[in-house]
């Protein structure tokens, strides 16, 4: 049973992109445990869990976009938190995207982090516990093979947080990013799924993490609570990594 004192988000609002599964469905379960009114804008938000708002929308139409922040400002009654998380992946060495391809995802993880926050942004200016929290990733800190554009698109994703934080801090607007290492998420199956054995290809990811599993959607989601949280308004230009210490520890000497 959730106590009084938990509902640290009462009467707060928020939208999260990609909230229709993994992490951005674990996010709003969290958000609403703690009395968030919640809205997933996403692709396919018919995972979001009971009682989001759902909007179907693709984050990289800038008028959809706008009409379904607009929707969700107006059935929440307003927007006081953005979870920037919605988000594709891409692999291979730095020749094997073409244009098309750099183009379409920096335009999903990039300029949908502006565009959504954008659409957003006169209702954070009217909210006295605005906050933005962006989904980015451990591969734009690790050298990791095969992963340029992906890297690359996070990396941006971590930029844009620190800049966006300066830029707000003195008007209040907080802006952070969760750092995830290798999630437990439909993303990661559908790449397992397309191993000669799954199986063996996971018992492989999960010992390659240092503390030999991967990471819950549920723990990354507790991270965007704390970070969204107006009980820490002095937390801004944070970068947290959730990765069971894959980018700070060494497990041998
Ligand atoms: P997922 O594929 O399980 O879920 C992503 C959701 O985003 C889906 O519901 C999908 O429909 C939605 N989405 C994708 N493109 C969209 C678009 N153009 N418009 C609207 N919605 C769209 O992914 P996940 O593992 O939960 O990943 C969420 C975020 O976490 C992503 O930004 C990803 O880069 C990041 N991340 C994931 C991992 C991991 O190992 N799973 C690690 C680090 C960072």
């Amino acid at each position: 049973m959730t106590a009084a004192t938990d509902l640290e988000f009462a009467g707060l609002t928020a939208l999260v992109t990609g909230g229709g599964a993994g992490i951005g469905a674990a996010t709003i379960e969290a958000l609403r445990t703690r009395g968030a009114a919640t809205a997933a804008l996403d692709l396919d938000p018919s995972g979001a869990p009971a009682g989001a708002v759902q909007i179907q929308v693709d984050v990289t139409d800038s008028a959809a976009v706008q009409a379904a922040v607009d929707r969700a400002a107006a059935e929440l009654g307003g927007i006081d938190i953005v979870i920037n998380n919605a988000g594709i992946g891409a692999q291979g060495q730095v020749e094997a995207n073409d244009d098309a391809e750099w183009a379409r995802v920096l335009d999903v993880n990039v300029v949908s982090v502006a565009r959504v926050t954008t659409a957003a942004l006169p209702h954070l200016r009217r909210s006295q516990a605005a906050a933005v929290v962006n989904t980015a990733s451990i591969a734009s800190m690790l050298g990791l093979p095969e992963r340029v554009l992906y890297s690359a698109s996070k990396g941006a994703v971590q930029a844009m947080t620190l800049a966006m934080a300066a830029d707000w801090v003195a008007e209040g607007i907080r802006v952070n990013a969760v750092v995830p290492g290798t999630a437990n998420t439909p993303w990661i199956g559908r790449l397992l799924e397309k191993a000669e054995d799954p199986a063996a290809e996971r018992a492989a990811l999960n010992a390659r993490q240092p503390h030999g599993r991967l990471v819950e959607p549920e723990e990354v989601a507790e991270a965007h609570c704390y970070l969204a949280s107006p009980r820490n308004r002095s937390t801004t230009g944070v970068l947290l990594p959730i990765d069971g210490g894959m980018t700070s520890l060494r497990t041998r000497s």
